[in-house]
């Protein structure tokens, strides 16, 4: 036994060390991805339920380090983001979507949304930043959607809650939209939401009732789901649903009146140009 107890806190320390290893190893790899134009981004739309018609484009932030196998972005934003590049990270990703997002806009008149980090957020020159971009890419502010998290919104103390608030109605007077993400996850209080400048907010796949084909949906499972379009609507905020899977999912959510949803039912985020052969195409539903 008294062997075994020195082993684990070998196996301990070992682990700490190749963690250490790996979080200097990534923070390297996102540096070299900076400079190298290592990073893509892929769109994955968002569908209209009413007509079937991609009403908006999410950029998601893709990473392959040479050689190497793709790291999803759940594995290294979080590194990125206590390394301190997510500032870099997130210009980059920033410029990117709103370069390539602009004939798209011009075109068929759809709009990108763009993930926001915590650190963005809480970064006061934040504002001059989205509005530099839109100026030098020429997408018109109503053309863009910024996606932040209940959760980057309450970690933080109630001043800097306050700044960051303060920041988002600045921009969203000049006409850029603001979604909440992945809602329902958080801990933000209702009362706090009405008081949240936002336009949309973007249901959590964790809310979207698992489709039991012909068992149906479980009605204990709709409660949720129906409870947070209702919300949205009396809000009279726009709601998405993430991760609808199923022809059953869509239909169930079509009728709990959700106005847009996005999933691997619909379509798999894809690089740019696939996106354009989807935009110019028929519609999917
Ligand atoms: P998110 O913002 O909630 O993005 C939606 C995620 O759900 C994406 O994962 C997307 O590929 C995935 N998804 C879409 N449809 C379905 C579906 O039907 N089923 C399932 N199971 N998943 C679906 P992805 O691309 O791996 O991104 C994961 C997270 O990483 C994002 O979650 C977001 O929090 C973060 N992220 C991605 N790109 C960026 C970025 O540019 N900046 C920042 N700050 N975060 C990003
Ligand atoms: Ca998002
Ligand atoms: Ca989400
Ligand atoms: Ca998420």
């Amino acid at each position: 036994a008294k062997g075994a107890g020195k082993n684990q806190v070998t196996v301990y320390t070992d682990r700490l060390r190749s963690e250490r290893q790996d979080y200097a190893q990534t923070v390297a790899g996102l540096r070299r991805a900076l400079k190298d134009d290592g990073f893509v981004l892929h769109y994955q739309p968002l569908v209209e339920l009413a007509t079937g018609a991609v009403r908006g484009v999410e950029a998601l932030l893709r990473w392959t380090p040479p050689g190497q196998r793709p790291v999803p972005p759940d594995a290294f934003i979080p590194i990125a983001e206590q390394s301190g590049l997510i500032g870099a990270i997130g210009d980059w990703v920033l410029r990117r979507a709103c370069t390539e997002a602009r004939p798209w806009y011009e075109q068929h008149g759809t709009t990108v949304s763009v993930n926001v980090a915590g650190p963005q957020l809480r970064d006061p020159g934040f504002p001059d930043t989205v509005l530099q971009v839109l100026h030098d890419t020429g997408l018109p502010p109503r053309a863009l959607t910024l996606e932040i998290t209940e959760t980057d919104l309450v970690a933080t103390t109630m001043a800097e809650a306050d700044e960051v608030v303060a920041r988002l109605v600045k921009i969203r007077e000049w006409g850029v939209r603001v979604a909440i993400d992945d809602f329902g996850t958080g801990y933000s209080s209702l009362s706090y939401l009405r008081q949240l400048p936002v336009d949309i907010l973007k249901i959590d796949r964790a809310f979207i009732p698992p489709d039991r084909g012909d068992a149906g949906f479980r009605p204990d499972d709709l409660t949720l789901t129906r409870a947070i379009v209702d919300l949205g609507a009396s809000l009279r905020l726009t709601t998405v649903a993430e991760g609808v899977e199923t022809a059953g999912q869509a239909e169930l959510l079509r009728r709990l009146n959700c106005s847009l949803v996005q999933g691997y039912h619909f379509y798999r985020p894809m690089p740019a140009l696939e996106l354009a052969a989807v935009l110019t195409g028929p519609v999917a539903v």
